[in-house]
């Protein structure tokens, strides 16, 4: 049977090549409107009746969920237990390519365009999956559901709205991250502490970092004598800050070797403890945490802003399954009693986890190896995937170990090749998990 369904799909690249670039087409960034029909805007709303159209050329039953997603089924009438879930929304093209970002320019083996791998692409290869299925008659135990999300970009309220309609099916997995399989979804805390600084300070104004999940790539700090000074560092992900360079962190050295005989030196050398440079193990803060599953808690200080005679850090730390948000905010405070700040702010996201070890997760691994002959096993990330709030979801795919696909950037792309390999490792995987007892 797999056979079958694997020489089907070996017929089907360019069709992939095609639909992909009719995708492409559309700068699908989510733009809310008060259109019902089309709540995320023009290009989302066609993005997504393109989709549906194809799905339906293959003889799938499709379902428009009131603009938020689309539904294809490969069975009528029964409830689906098997779910893929892709995103047809895009972050912004930007500047800098050397491809038409709505193309699908080929160069290379390379397919480049804006979505091309984050999520279109992988889009394209679980709607060939279903479709060869179909086309295949396989018998299934278990219907499958692909959903195309339209705003996941900006912070999936697509999920919200299936979760809402009872539409999401109970074993889900979601193309739109890394193979092998992402089971383990650090939680996150992000929190803000503040210190009033007194008013004869020489310190008039301070700002480091722009968004808080990111680490600080400049910092710069204004004396009432008009001196500015500056720190440069290195930008990363806040769920990575190893991989930065943190400048308000070098800020507050700075300053605290400057201004030894300032009013508001204890309050700088307290900021600049909670959080001295290469530190991002949360160990100044007092809630270092780490296990075999998820690793070590990451403490990333992502903004620093001196306004009104107050100074506030905050924080993004993304933390593993032994420790919770209200522990670290426990020991937060523990920390900061006998210091001049205290926490003003505090927000706390649950971690994810799917067990290694369930025939679901099981599956989708020995489909990948099979296919692709690589290792398979789980890994645990510092951000959230499509499906932190889906329980029993996992991410599977499509970025290989080692392959950067610029998702995000300039001239990101698929590898034509992995369009076909991708829906193979798809429809594998399906057709192994019908033969489990779910
Ligand atoms: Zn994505």
């Amino acid at each position: 049977m797999k056979q079958r369904v694997f020489s089907k799909l070996d017929g089907m690249k360019d069709e992939a090549i095609a639909l992909l670039r009719t995708l492409l087409s559309f700068d699908s960034v989510d733009t809310p409107t008060s259109d019902p029909d089309a709540p995320h805007g023009e290009a989302v709303a066609g993005c997504l009746a393109a989709a549906l159209n194809a799905a339906k050329d293959y003889g799938l039953l499709t379902t428009n969920l009131d603009g938020e997603a689309g539904l294809i089924d490969s069975d009528e009438g029964i409830s689906p237990k098997i779910g893929m879930l892709c995103h047809l929304d895009v972050v912004p093209a930007g500047e800098g390519w050397s491809h038409d970002p709505f193309k699908g320019e080929i160069e290379d083996g390379k397919l480049f365009g804006r979505g091309t791998s984050d999520d279109k692409g992988p889009f394209v290869c679980a709607l060939l999956a279903l479709a060869a299925i179909r086309a295949c008659d396989v018998p299934l135990k278990y219907p499958i559901r692909l959903i195309a999300g339209t705003c996941e970009e900006t912070g999936s309220a697509d999920i919200a709205h299936c979760k809402k309609c009872g539409v999401i099916p109970p074993y889900v997995f979601s193309p739109d991250a890394n193979y092998p399989v992402v089971n383990t979804e650090k939680g996150m805390a992000r929190f803000s502490v503040s210190a009033t600084l007194p008013e004869d300070s020489a310190l008039s104004s301070l700002s480091g970092g722009e968004v808080l999940n990111m680490v600080p790539q400049s910092a710069a700090a204004t004396l009432k004598d008009g001196t500015i000074i500056k720190a440069e560092g290195k930008s990363a992900h806040a769920s990575t800050p190893e991989l930065g360079e943190n400048a308000v962190t070098s800020l507050f050295e700075i300053l605290c070797a400057q201004l030894q005989s300032d009013p508001a030196y204890g309050i700088l050398e307290t900021a600049r403890g909670l959080h001295p440079p290469h530190v991002t193990d949360g160990s100044p803060l007092g809630i270092e945490a780490s296990d075999e599953i998820s690793g070590s808690l990451t403490c990333s200080l992502g903004l620093a802003r001196l306004e009104d005679g107050v100074l506030t850090l905050s924080f993004d730390v993304r933390h593993p399954l032994c420790t919770s948000a209200d522990e670290i905010r426990e020991k937060l405070e523990a920390r900061l009693c006998s210091t001049p700040f205290s926490v003003t702010k505090f927000q706390g996201i649950a971690p994810h986890h799917v067990d290694e070890n369930s025939p679901f997760v099981q599956s989708l691994l020995s489909a990948y190896t099979e296919v692709t002959g690589l290792e398979g096993y789980c890994i645990a990330i510092g951000g959230g995937t499509y499906v932190h709030d889906i329980d029993g979801g996992v991410a599977f795919g499509t970025c290989f170990p080692n392959q950067d696909c610029r998702i995000h950037s300039p001239d990101e792309f698929i590898p034509v090749e992995d369009l076909i390999l991708n829906a193979k490792i798809f429809a594998a995987a399906l057709l192994k998990l019908q033969d489990q007892t779910l």
